[in-house]
């Protein structure tokens, strides 16, 4: 599938409302995001616990793309793996990355009993059962995203701070800075309970290939963490000053899904 080629973003004139117009998956009926809503969910008694083994030496930069802040993996053989939980098999940690929102009360995109959390982590692994990363994203058992909330409150996790330190060198459009020996299971909360549901990439071209494992207890940030996310220009260093903040796409469209809980 090949698409004209398009700048997509969040605002009104290319913003989510929009995405379909060039990438047609938008409208499908398997999308993502999804409200959730926590009575409905269905137990699935097959689903098993999942666990995550990363080699800390798989991290290598931290980029900043105009759209979100994330952290790039070797993937190029089984060294950074999530298994378990709704999964066929084991799939390779590629790359990790945020949706936040302007204020506190809005930045998730998976939205909880009507709440929207302060911002949602992703953490993307796919399934090398498929020769490489373009195949595995053509297929139905393709990729699987490890989602986590983050609140604001307190006590903070503090190992939120490694990377929100490294902010600071990527404020800009395409910048990127070396992101060595990182295990990104610190940032995981204490319970691994768990929602699941298959659904679509949150970003076009939208492909509907994703298992999502959303984790039902959130990390805690501070507003200053907040603060800094939102200090990342959605802009070239030779451009204005433009805020990188509401990188969130609003829930889909359910139809005939509902989530399981192990
Ligand atoms: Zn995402």
């Amino acid at each position: 599938m090949s698409h004209p080629p398009c700048p997509w973003g969040y605002e009104k004139h290319n913003g989510p409302d929009r995405w379909y117009e060039y990438y047609p998956s938008a409208k499908g009926h398997n999308q993502s995001p999804i409200e959730i809503n926590s009575k409905e969910v269905h137990y699935d008694h097959s689903l098993l616990p999942w666990f995550a083994s990363y080699d800390p030496g798989a991290a290598k930069t931290i980029l900043n793309n105009g759209r979100t802040c994330k952290v790039v993996f070797d993937d190029t053989f089984d060294r950074s793996v999530l298994r378990g939980g709704p999964l066929p098999g084991i799939y390779r940690l590629r790359q990790l990355h945020f949706h936040w929102g302007s204020s506190d009360d809005q930045g998730s995109e998976h939205v909880v009993d009507g709440v929207k959390y302060a911002g949602e982590l992703h953490l993307l692994h796919w399934n090398p059962k498929h020769s490489n990363y373009a195949d595995a994203v053509r297929r139905y058992d393709g990729v699987a995203i490890l989602a986590i909330f983050l609140k604001v409150g307190k006590p903070i996790k503090r190992e939120m701070k490694r990377i929100l330190e490294e902010v600071g060198a990527i404020k800009s459009k395409g910048k990127e800075a070396p992101f060595p020996n990182f295990d990104p299971s610190i940032l995981f909360p204490k319970s691994r309970d768990y929602w699941t549901y298959h659904g679509s990439f949150t970003t076009p071209p939208c492909e509907e290939v994703i298992t999502w494992i959303i984790l039902r207890e959130p990390i805690i940030v501070s507003p200053d963490q907040m603060a800094k996310l939102r200090s990342l220009s959605m802009n070239s260093e030779n451009e204005p000053f433009r805020p990188l903040v509401d990188n969130w796409r609003p829930p889909q469209p359910r139809y005939y899904r509902m989530p399981a809980k192990a």
